[in-house]
């Protein structure tokens, strides 16, 4: 794709927006970046390369007006394509991509992208780690840290990008083409947004859209959704398992992790070696050191990686012990499937600290294992009388309801004993209260090493 000379209307002065307008711009195209917010609202945000680049604002306005002589419109992740704007836009054959296909378009180096309802930021930070050990020049991006169409451009064509690409991205991808990619799992998520969970899939399953079989597809054989995607795809398909022995494939046999790949069977690394908790991890583990092997990485550079490395903040984190009690910050959990994960990588008992902004999803699995290992459960949040009644009803019997998440920690210290774990795992979102799980998972590490 061509940019120079282009019109084109970015929608949404996010971290992605933002970059991907002055990507743009710098590039040759002359850009509107709009966002339906006033620019008050936007004081927080970083626009010095929107004024230095010359991008044209366009701030606190959604309407039609925005179309006017325009080519492409570039959607931000937090905007869905089903929007009225878009949906004109559509009608008058105005190219609609996201933030991921620009990225991909100026990309010159291949990209590892990994997709999933859950696992995708610790799964693509192993994978980075494991071609960091490569000499090759890496960028890791997309859902983490910057965006990846500020970072692509530095990559050079010898580089590798590894990219976290989720569902909404996918919405609006075109050509969009790893060279190899990896489907984690799918549980429902994001319904609000995707309406179905048919949708939610088709979404998911855009990654491989456009792969080719020079391209490889890492996908998980134990997700009956995931694993009939092979019948689909147009790459070389690699299952990777937890509790099947594949023929051919990642999987863990006695202990130890295996590649059986043409014919060949390669011995990776025991499981207890590795640091990351749960078995939902060694999924993580299986499917980044598929994709770690088709982009050339070693297996003892894999196997060093894989020793070392202990998860990515928010995620089961160990935030300190204090008279024996162990804290954990799970802020990153904001669905119950996630939260089940966190429950399932202890053994009982844990006091858990959950609710939060509902997403209205099945509480049943959830509550059965929290009857199942939990001594006590500390609710707050929006969620919270639902989550209470969803409690009751698989016979939990020790339930708090508090205010803030000051109250809960408190109260968690006061009832913890000895052996016992206290674990943020809140099943929900943080919008109710905080304005991101970030911020939650860092006041509730305050707060901890408060105590
Ligand atoms: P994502 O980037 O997809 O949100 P993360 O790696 O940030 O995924 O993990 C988020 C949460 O999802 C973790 O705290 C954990 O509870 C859960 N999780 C991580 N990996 C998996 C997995 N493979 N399967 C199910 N749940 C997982």
């Amino acid at each position: 794709m061509d940019f120079i000379g282009k019109r084109v209307l970015v929608l949404g002065a996010g971290i992605s927006g933002i970059s991907v307008a002055c990507v743009l711009q710098n590039r040759g195209a002359q850009v509107t970046l709009s966002d339906s917010k006033p620019q008050e609202l936007l004081k927080n945000k970083d626009f010095s390369c929107i004024h230095e680049s010359g991008v044209t604002l366009a701030l606190g306005r959604q309407d039609e007006g925005l179309l006017e002589g325009v080519d492409w419109v570039v959607v931000s992740p937090g905007i869905s394509i089903n929007i009225p704007l878009i949906k004109s836009a559509k009608s008058r054959n105005i190219k609609v991509m996201s933030e991921i296909e620009v990225a991909y378009q100026i990309c010159p180096a291949p990209i590892l992208a990994v997709t999933g309802t859950n696992g995708k930021t610790t799964t693509t930070t192993l994978i980075g780690e494991m071609v960091k050990t490569t000499d090759r020049n890496v960028v890791v991006g997309g859902n983490i840290g910057l965006a990846l169409s500020q970072e692509v451009a530095e990559v050079g064509e010898k580089g590798i990008v590894v990219a976290e690409i989720s569902s909404f991205q996918l919405e609006g991808s075109i050509d969009f083409r790893p060279r190899v990619a990896a489907i984690l799992n799918i549980t429902p998520d994001h319904l609000d947004r995707h309406h179905s969970m048919e949708n939610y899939i088709a979404m998911k399953e855009r990654i491989f859209a456009n792969q080719t079989s020079d391209d490889y597809i890492v996908l998980n054989y134990d997700d009956l959704t995931v694993r009939e995607m092979a019948s689909k795809v147009p790459s070389k398909v690699f299952f990777f398992s937890r509790q099947t022995e594949l023929t051919s494939g990642i999987f863990v046999k006695d202990g130890m992790i295996i590649i059986k790949w043409q014919g060949k069977n390669y011995a990776v690394v025991p499981v207890s070696k590795i640091q990351l908790r749960g078995g939902h991890n060694i999924e993580n583990v299986l499917a980044a050191c598929g994709v770690a092997f088709f982009a050339g990485v070693s297996l003892s550079a894999m196997v060093k990686t894989l020793i070392n490395f202990t998860g990515v903040e928010h995620r089961i984190e160990m935030v300190s012990t204090i008279n024996g009690v162990t804290y954990y910050n799970d802020s990153k959990a904001t669905n119950p499937e996630s939260s089940i994960k966190a429950l399932e990588a202890f053994d009982k008992n844990i006091i858990l600290i959950a609710g939060g902004r509902d997403k209205n999803t099945d509480l049943t699995v959830f509550m059965q294992l929290i009857k199942e290992k939990v001594d006590h459960l500390i609710l707050l949040g929006e969620a919270k009388e639902r989550f209470e009644e969803a409690a009751i009803a698989q016979g939990v019997n020790q339930i708090h309801s508090v205010t803030s998440l000051a109250a809960a920690v408190q109260l968690a210290q006061q009832i913890a004993k000895k052996t016992q774990v206290v674990l943020l795992s809140p099943a929900c979102a943080s919008y109710d209260m905080f304005a991101s799980y970030e911020e939650r998972g860092k006041l509730f590490k305050k707060l901890v090493y408060e105590l």
